[in-house]
């Protein structure tokens, strides 16, 4: 079963108390592609500029990603620059350009209108809902978002959750959404907007699922040290997503592992800047850390 990913393919500016990395490969389809591609082979739809390094479609590659759907347009990449306090928690965009993916409206293959997971990573809203009217009956769709489009295309986004199966967003964009400060008063509101399944993280907190069966509850990986956490939720949504589309049986169930296999995947990116670090790794690894994690959280 595989799986299809579009969002940002993306230059990353990040700044940390220790350090600073310009152009970095990012992304929020680049990081979620990369971590499930440790579960399935993803299709990723997403467009780059001609400024995008050669040496980053060579490490897509590298990671068996699908790449009928990059399109390489005439203009500039994607770009964020963000600059993160001393705990790490803490960020401020300093600066978002949208470049090629502002007016990027892809017509996809037949074969990928017919993938039957969706993985409509953090970006504009009329491009996740673009993709997903191409979609043949999916299985499963999952969307990720942020401030800056719950800020500036509210009504789009409010659009496309009655189609989705599962929303996917941050503590505080929950809050932002469902106009309740308490997260978990928040989640009943978000279910009200359309999704069944509403999955809320809490970076080094862990993640709160709800969905028909009620909450679960997901640790994160406990890690000593966070070098840069840019890209941890996207790891998550697509280390999830992956995990999915590579099961068959209960759904529910293999949400459940899907999450742990995420928070995993995610915890290995914040190790070091952007990309780095989960282009390193291999999926025995992954599985090291679920058996270490799966033992931490059971009594
Ligand atoms: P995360 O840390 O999981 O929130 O994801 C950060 C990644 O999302 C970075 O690699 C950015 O390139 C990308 N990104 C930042 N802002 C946006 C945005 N407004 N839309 C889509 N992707 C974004």
């Amino acid at each position: 079963m595989s799986l299809l990913v579009v969002g940002t393919t993306a230059l990353d500016s990040i700044k940390t108390p220790h350090a600073e990395n310009p152009r970095l490969l990012g992304g929020s389809a680049s990081h979620a592609a990369v971590a499930a591609s440790f579960f399935t082979k993803p299709h990723l739809i997403g467009a780059v500029g001609d400024d995008f390094p050669r040496k980053y479609i060579n490490l897509y590659r590298k990671h068996g990603l699908n790449l009928d759907g990059l399109q390489q347009l005439s203009g500039q990449t994607f770009h964020w620059s963000g600059e993160y306090e001393l705990n790490m928690n803490n960020r401020r965009t300093l600066d978002t350009v949208l470049g090629v993916i502002e007016d990027f409206s892809p017509t996809l293959t037949a074969a990928q209108t017919r993938l039957p997971y969706v993985l409509l990573a953090n970006c504009v809203p009329d491009l996740q809902a673009n993709v997903l009217d191409q979609m043949h009956r999916p299985r499963f769709v999952v969307a990720d978002t942020m401030d800056l489009w719950l800020n500036i295309a509210r009504a789009p986004l409010l659009k496309l959750l009655p189609r989705l199966d599962c929303l996917v967003l941050n503590d505080s964009e929950a809050s932002q959404l469902a106009e309740e400060d308490n997260v978990v008063a928040a989640i009943p509101r978000i279910h009200k907007l359309g999704p069944r399944y509403v999955i809320v993280k809490k970076g080094e907190h862990g993640s709160i699922l709800s969905g028909p069966k009620g909450l679960f509850i997901a640790p994160a990986y406990p890690l000593r040290k966070v070098v840069d956490p840019t890209g941890a939720g996207d790891s998550f949504i697509g280390g999830m997503m992956g995990y999915l589309a590579s099961q068959k049986g209960s759904l529910e169930n293999n949400l459940r592992k899907g999450i742990i296999h995420g928070s995993v995947t995610a915890s290995f990116c914040c190790e070091d800047f952007g990309l780095k670090k989960t282009t390193k790794i291999k999926k025995k690894d992954i599985t090291k850390r679920v058996r270490e994690l799966t033992k931490m959280a059971s009594w």
